[in-house]
């Protein structure tokens, strides 16, 4: 079985931020697949499983209605790990440029007073939510977005050694 692409990003090595994980190109589109990494794997407590369900919730409103970048949405969604987020955009923008963006999609979650769409005709696991943890870590990831504004280490993935599987064939970063 090959390896894909994103598990062959050292994950021992990522940091909370802003990464690209892949560009594809459909036809005459480009299409980039952003990580939007929360904690720091396998060192501190991944997400909280109910408050990143409300987390997904709230930000995919934010993000599905900002005038200026709606179009732009394809998919936002958490990681199966809990320890971020997928968000998936037209173009292939650097994640700097979409710091502003991300920042304020986590800073609209203080302003919540309720879990938008968690009827459950409109989800799938209404009952799965907690907003006062999921206020609790978006403020702490939006308080480190802005402390770490300059910092280039939350926008390029940490250099890692690729992959050579026994037949010298290399398996690439997304
Ligand atoms: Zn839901």
């Amino acid at each position: 079985m090959e390896l894909i692409a994103s598990f062959s990003v050292d994950h021992t090595k990522i940091v909370p931020g802003i990464f690209t994980s892949r560009v594809d190109t459909l036809g005459d589109y480009k299409v980039t697949t952003y990580d939007i990494r929360m904690t720091k794997p396998n060192t501190e407590p991944a997400v909280d499983v109910a408050a990143m369900h409300t987390l997904e919730h709230i930000i995919a409103t934010f993000l599905r209605n900002e005038p200026d970048w709606k179009d732009q949405i394809v998919y936002w969604g958490p990681m199966g790990c809990l320890t971020g987020c997928y968000l998936i955009m037209k173009g292939d923008r650097t994640p700097k440029e979409i710091h502003d963006l991300v920042l304020r999609a986590y800073k609209s979650v203080a302003d919540a007073d309720e879990v938008p769409g968690s009827e459950p005709v409109n989800c799938g696991n209404n009952l799965m939510h907690n907003l006062p943890m999921a206020k609790w870590y978006a403020a702490r990831f939006a308080k480190y977005l802005e402390e770490n504004a300059d910092n280039e280490a939350i926008f390029v993935y940490p250099k890692s050694e690729r992959l050579v599987t026994d037949d010298g064939r290399q398996f690439f970063d997304s």
